[in-house]
């Protein structure tokens, strides 16, 4: 099986954010890097779902810490574009394209 047929991972991933507080967050990874939300921040106001261009972003059946919608992902179809983090305007989203998977492209 080669790397790029890897299936996702669904990890706990604890991360310290700017103001050195503790989160967690849901991290999928793949060949192609890794896809991370963060419920504690997330609002749900739709944004990385109305953007992603391969519509991957869904609402997840659990409640955010506001007690809105919040949103998880289809990781297959998802290809690190990073348009939903970079659109995010609550920083809940984190996308890091493998090297590797880069170098690969080029
Ligand atoms: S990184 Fe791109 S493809 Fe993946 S979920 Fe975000 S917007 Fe969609
Ligand atoms: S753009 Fe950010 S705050 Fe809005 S639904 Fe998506 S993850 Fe949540």
């Amino acid at each position: 099986m080669t790397t790029e047929n890897k299936l996702w991972e669904k990890a706990e991933n604890t991360v310290f954010d700017g103001q050195e507080q503790q989160m967690t967050g849901e991290q999928w990874t793949t060949a192609r890097g890794s896809w991370t939300i963060f419920p504690q921040l997330c609002k749900g106001c739709g944004l990385c779902i109305e953007r992603c261009p391969t519509g991957v972003i869904r609402w997840a059946s659990e409640l955010g810490a506001y007690g809105t919608n919040r949103v998880t992902v289809d990781p297959e179809g998802c290809i690190t574009c990073k348009i939903c983090a970079d659109y995010c305007p609550d920083a809940a989203l984190s996308v890091v394209v493998e090297e590797r998977s880069r170098s690969a492209k080029t």
